[in-house]
């Protein structure tokens, strides 16, 4: 009788492969609304929303889709799940409900607005 053994994938491979599904579905998502809300805007009647609202919202996307385009080239780069301040692995806990986050949730208190502090949303 013989014992095949597998060996274990990297641990951290698989959930590497889910947050990167999951950014990319992000991106997507939210590529595909700015896409839209961006031809409601030229429409006269806007649907409903007025103009600075329709900015806010497409405001609000744009940085969301640079904060989960620049996640996936940190992924390409190698430096994903590293804290851009401490460099410590950032717990995998965080990244599943944030996979865009660039930092630590110590360093994230210590600093609330990260590299895109055009608008007033905190880095997640
Ligand atoms: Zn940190």
């Amino acid at each position: 009788m013989s014992t095949t053994l597998h060996e274990p994938a990297a641990p951290f491979a698989e959930p590497m492969e889910l947050l990167r599904g999951m950014l990319e579905e992000r991106y997507a998502v939210d590529t595909d609304r700015l896409t839209r809300m961006t031809v409601h805007a030229a429409l006269p009647q806007q649907f409903g929303r007025d103009m600075r609202t329709l900015a806010v919202q497409t405001a609000y996307l744009r940085q969301g889709i640079a904060e989960t385009a620049h996640a996936l080239r940190r992924m390409s780069e190698g430096t994903y799940g590293r804290c851009v301040d401490c460099d410590k692995a950032i717990p995998l806990g965080r990244l599943r409900a944030a996979p865009q986050a660039t930092r630590c949730v110590p360093c994230r208190r210590r600093k609330p607005y990260g590299a895109f502090t055009a608008a007033a949303r905190p880095v997640r």
